[in-house]
This record gives structure tokens, sequence and C-alpha cells, in this order.
């Protein structure tokens, strides 16, 4: 079927074919509303897409975690867990029952230790 299009329905109103101009209304009212959901999807997959690849630019892998740096701004770290797997920025907390360097992500548990890690002595003898 050839796409519906106004001037057909126009014509076939000048013409006094109701019934017919009718029917090109209806198809052009259904493929407005189908026009109309392909749109918000694609605006929708637009945003995640521009979003994703504004995290992409600025995200910077240093072992073992990543960093969002905006300029001259460092911000993180963020684990490196929930990026790969689903692109999520999740930021690390600091896990200092572990000693210095340890971080933990609260969302999938995950524990890291960076370069600056030292296990805290267990016991401390003064
Ligand atoms: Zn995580």
């Amino acid at each position: 079927m050839a796409l519906p299009d106004f001037n057909t329905a126009l014509d076939l109103l000048k013409k006094g074919a109701t019934l017919e101009a009718q029917e090109q209304i209806t198809s052009l009212r259904e493929k407005h509303v189908s026009l109309r959901e392909e749109n918000i999807n694609l605006r929708e997959e637009n945003q995640k897409l521009k979003k994703q690849l504004s995290s992409q630019l600025t995200l910077t892998y240093e072992a073992p975690y990543y960093w969002k740096i905006e300029g001259t701004v460092k911000d993180g770290p963020f684990c490196q867990q929930c990026y790969d797997s689903s692109n999520e920025l999740v930021r690390l907390q600091k896990d200092d029952s572990y000693g210095e360097g340890a971080w933990e992500c609260k969302k999938c548990k995950n524990q890291f230790k960076d370069s600056n890690y030292s296990p805290r002595p267990l016991m401390t003898i003064l």
C-alpha cells in the first residue's frame, strides 16, 4: 500500500468522495501515531547515547578503577565492574576498615585495592 498523503485526501474531498477521503484521513492518523511513537523512541535512544558518549569521553581507566576528568577536575574513583557491565557510574567509598587505599562499591559490593594499599595492622601494640 502506498503511503497516505494529505493531497490525496484533499482531492477526494474535492471530488465529493467523502468515504474514501475519510479512509485516507484515518490511515494518515495511524501513520501519525506510529511516527510519533518512533520519534519518542529515537529521542530516548539519542539521550541515552549522548549520555554514554559524554561519560566515555571524560572517563579514564586507572587500574583498578575509573576517574572522570572534566578539565582540571578529577572526580572519583568509580567502580570498574559496574561501568563495564551496565554503563553505570557508581562512586567508590573508602573502606578504612581494610586500611589505606581500599575502596568498596556499595552497589556490586566489590572491593578494590589501589597502588596506595597498605593493610591496616590487625592489632596496634603501643
Ligand atoms: Zn560496582
